[in-house]
Parts: structure tokens; C-alpha cells; sequence
């Protein structure tokens, strides 16, 4: 059956409300429509929901998205539901045993049904999958099932198997970030080959988000520049931490001392309260949120005008993610990341203190500890014992993950450190051709005191006890949003 680009038009306008795609959209939509597997590389908030919400509109059968976190989900399933599209459900852990049984007997009736690559594992999900006719096979956060990506986990490895047991339906992988040597990984893991796969990749580059790095002397000279800036930069924000404690202090501390509405958000914040905050941060109810990486993904936020890192991201691929939700909307938005020496360390503990040493890998081999308690190291370690995989190879896979998570950070500080234009480090990690530097592009040719030659008023309410020193050395100048 040929779909016609007339009627692809009337879906995306009476389904969507859309006059039109927005670019590289069309070229992945019609690929999928025609049975082509396809890459899709595009920017966060280039619209890639579209990619397999328009699809599952015109093709036959159910459209089944495969998904890292149980929050996305969540999110992609509430927003179809906002929609009007009831045709839709998740399989995940959080299902009971009878329900879980319900909803496969009922399997075939929906259009889109979302699963963790966990759940996809198990039998009696795919044997009531190859019941249904699952006619796209979507890889939604792709990067994850390659082992040089910053996210990789294991359970991936499998999804070859599942495209094959599901009679090869068409396959769609969508990323925001992915180097040359990831996106030939994830096509090769998935079992197809590359030259047969439409690649539509486009520039990670967000040309409307001027880039900054400010390295403070201390965190007391970081507490306080962080005050400062949200004080002056006018619009929504996210601030985010690698701490829970901190991204709860800083909210607390921020909603006392300055006007600013403000709310935490991270995994320690139970469940209604997150949602409230994320309700109220769409609403314009809220002006700034203190996050962990928890909030973001799925946060379709257009006006988001400053993404503040007060800590560095693990790696380049998840700080671009990050910063990628400011300026949806195309306007001039910021990107600063605050960084005073040894800040390094935190990542770098994050992810050497989560690796099990031989001790322990021998110990959930014999049985004598439980993976259930080193928390998602444990999942992943319970996946490579179930496989069989001898204690020595174990520890190799997990030295190795320890190399690749120092080289990631490497190139993170390479960022930070950079005495070119911070966009051309960006570009040239993700193998892009290098662009000519313009002016509200980044910090690095910008030295100037520019608070004082601004003239910025701070915040009326923000107390003179914590009236922080001026310190803001970057030029922010041509940046217009900046409060009076
Ligand atoms: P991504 O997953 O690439 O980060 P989303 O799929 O969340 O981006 O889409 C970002 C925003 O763009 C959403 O608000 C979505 O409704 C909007 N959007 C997507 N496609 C279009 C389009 N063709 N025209 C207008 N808005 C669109």
C-alpha cells in the first residue's frame, strides 16, 4: 500500500495540528513509511516524537517503542494521552503480574506500546508480540545500545534477537547525540548493516544557545556566582547538580533570598510533588528548577531561556543533551557552566564508586551477594552472570567502562578548558565540519567585565547579606534578555 505525501499532510495536520515538518523530519517520516530502517540523528527538540507518532497513524498494526527510563515512558504515554490517542500502554516493572497478562492477551489492539529492553527480554512479552504485527520497531535514546556510548547497557545487546524474533519489521533509531564510531556501533548491534539503513543526521549544533564556562575560585565564589547569574538572566531556567542535597539547598536558599520562584527536582522528590513542579515550571508558575539529571528528558518546555550546570556532566554528549533544553522556541537562550577545580572528581566518583570490584563480581557469582542490593550496577551485573560470562571477562567489561567513563570525561574538561571557540569543540567531537566563531556564539574571545558596563540591577529582594561580589567576566552583552 503507497502512502501518499497528501495524505501524510492531512495526518500531520488533523492528528498533530502542524502546517508543516520541521527539518529532517519529512526525510525520516517518508524512509519509515516505505519500509526503510532508519537512523535519525537529530538535535533535542527537533520534534523526533513525530517521527513514529505520524507513522503510527498510517501503518498497519502497532508501532513499539523500546526506551532506557521508565520516566520518559511516562512522559511520551501521558502526552498521547493529552492527545486524545487511547490506543496506547506501557509494559513495564511496575505492572502487576495480572495486568502485565491483561494488556499482552490485548497486545495487538494498540498503536503504540512502550517497553524497557528489560521487559522485551522476557518470553511471554515477545511471544504475545509476534502475535501482533508490530510494523515499526523504534529505538528511542539509540546511543544506549552502543558500548561506546556514554549510556550503555547491557539488556541492549539483546534487541538484535527481538527485531529478528519480531520477523524484522521496519527499525527506526533515534538519537540526539551520536559520534561516527556510535551510530556504526548501534546499526551493527541491532544486527542490520549500515549502508542498507537511511542515515537523516543532522548537526547537534544549537547556533541560538550562546555557550559560557565560568571557572569560579572556590564554591563559596561558585555560590555566589550562581546567584548572580539567575538573579540577572530574565526567563526559565534549570539549574542543574550532581547532588540531590545541593539541588534542594540551593532551591531552599534561592526561594528565601531572592524573588525567584524555585523548586528541586530529583529522584529524592516523591512523585506528586515532581509532577506538580513539572506542571507548574510549564505553566510559567515556577521561574527556575535546582535539578539532577532526572528532570529534562521528556520536559517540553519551548521557552527555557538558561540551562546553569553547576556541576560538569560526565560526559560532552550528556552536557549538549542538557543545555538542548534551553531555546526550543529558536530564541536567544545560554548555556553556562560553572567550574571551580577538582569539580572532576564528583563525576569521576560517581562512576568508579558504582563499579564492582572482583570481590564483589565473584560474590554475585557464587551466590553469596545479592545484586539486588548494588542497585543498578547490579542489574547489569545480574544480566552478564545470567549470560554466563566467566568472572575475569566480567572485570574486563567493567575496567573497560572505566576507561571509556575517564576519556569521556577527558574530552568533557577539554570542553571546559578550551582557548578556542567552545562550538568548535562541540562540532569536532561529533565529527562536524568547524564553523566560523560569531559573536553571541560563545565566552571565549569575550573578557570584559560586563556586569558593571550593563549597568544590571540585582533582584529587589535579594538581601544585602547575600549580595554576591560582581564577578562575571564574560561578555553577555549582545544577550538581550538579561533583566533591567
Ligand atoms: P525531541 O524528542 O527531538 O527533543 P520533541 O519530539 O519532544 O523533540 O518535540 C519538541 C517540540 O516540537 C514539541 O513541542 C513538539 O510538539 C514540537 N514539534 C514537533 N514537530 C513539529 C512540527 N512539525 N511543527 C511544529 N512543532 C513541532
Amino acid at each position: 500500500m503507497t502512502i501518499t505525501q497528501a495524505q501524510i499532510k492531512t495526518v500531520l495536520h488533523n492528528q498533530f495540528g502542524y502546517d508543516g515538518f520541521r527539518e529532517g523530519q519529512a526525510e525520516v517520516v517518508n524512509a519509515v513509511l516505505e519500509g526503510q530502517d532508519t537512523l535519525a540523528v537529530l538535535p533535542t527538540g527537533a520534534g523526533k516524537t513525530l517521527l513514529y507518532q505520524l507513522p503510527g497513524y498510517l501503518l498497519p498494526g502497532t508501532v513499539l517503542v523500546v526506551s532506557p527510563l521508565l520516566s520518559l515512558m511516562q512522559d511520551q504515554v501521558s502526552r498521547l494521552h493529552e492527545r486524545g490517542e487511547k490506543r496506547v500502554v506501557m509494559l513495564s516493572s511496575l505492572q502487576s503480574v495480572s495486568e502485565r497478562q491483561r494488556t499482552l492477551r490485548m497486545i495487538a489492539q494498540y498503536r503504540f506500546v512502550f517497553a524497557s529492553p528489560e521487559v522485551l527480554a522476557q518470553p511471554t512479552v515477545i511471544a504475545a508480540l509476534r502475535r501482533a504485527q508490530i510494523s515499526l520497531f523504534v529505538v528511542d535514546e539509540a546511543h544506549c545500545v552502543s558500548q561506546w556510548g556514554p549510556d550503555f547497557r547491557p539488556e541492549y545487546l539483546m534487541l538484535n534477537q527481538t527485531i529478528d524474533l519480531l520477523n524484522h519489521p521496519t527499525v527506526l533509531m533515534l538519537t540526539a547525540t551520536a559520534t561516527k564510531a556510535v551510530q556504526a556501533d548501534v546499526i551493527n548491534r541491532l544486527g542490520l548493516t549500515s549502508n542498507r539503513v537511511e542515515h537523516v543526521v543532522r548537526s547537534v549544533n544549537r547556533s541560538n544557545i550562546f555557550l559560557a564556562v565560568r571557572e569560579c575560585t572556590d564554591q563559596q565564589d561558585k555560590s555566589a556566582e550562581l546567584i548572580q547569574l539567575v538573579t540577572h538572566i530574565q526567563g526559565a531556567g534549570i539549574v542543574y547538580f550532581s547532588s540531590r542535597k545541593q539541588a534542594s539547598a540551593f532551591a531552599e536558599q534561592l526561594n528565601s533570598e531572592t524573588s525567584l520562584r524555585v523548586a528541586a527536582y530529583h529522584a529524592g522528590v516523591d512523585q506528586i510533588t515532581r509532577y506538580k513542579v513539572q506542571h507548574q515550571f510549564m505553566n510559567n508558575e515556577l521561574d527556575l528548577i535546582c535539578a539532577t539529571n532526572a528532570f529534562g528528558m521528556g520536559i517540553d518546555k519551548e521557552d527555557i531561556r538558561y540551562v546553569i550546570h553547576y556541576h560538569l556532566s560526565a560526559n560532552l554528549e550528556s552536557y549538549v543533551q542538557e543545555i538542548g533544553r534551553a531555546g526550543r522556541d529558536g530564541q536567544q537562550s545560554i548555556a553556562i557552566l560553572l567550574y571551580s577545580e577538582g569539580d572532576e572528581q564528583i563525576p569521576r566518583q560517581l562512576s568508579l564508586g558504582n563499579l564492582p570490584n572482583e570481590r564483589v563480581i565473584e560474590g554475585v557469582i557464587n551466590q553469596q551477594i545479592n545484586p539486588d542490593d548494588l542497585g543498578e550496577m547490579g542489574e547489569i551485573l545480574s544480566y552478564y552472570v545470567a549470560n554466563d560470562y566467566p568472572a575475569a571477562e566480567i572485570t574486563r567489561i567493567f575496567k573497560e567502562r572505566a576507561l571509556q567513563s575517564e576519556q569521556a570525561l577527558h574530552i568533557m574538561m577539554s570542553y571546559i578548558r578550551a582557548t578556542t571557540c567552545r562550538r568548535s569543540v562541540i562540532l569536532q567531537y561529533f565529527d562536524e565540519a568547524p564553523l566560523s566563531h560569531r559573536p553571541n556564539c560563545c565566552d571565549y574571545d569575550n573578557p570584559d567585565n560586563v556586569i558593571e558596563r550593563l549597568g544590571l540591577q540585582t533582584d529587589p529582594k535579594l538581601s544585602q547579606a547575600t549580595q554576591p561580589s560582581v564577578s562575571w567576566q564574560k561578555k553577555l552583552d549582545h544577550l538581550f534578555f538579561v533583566k533591567s
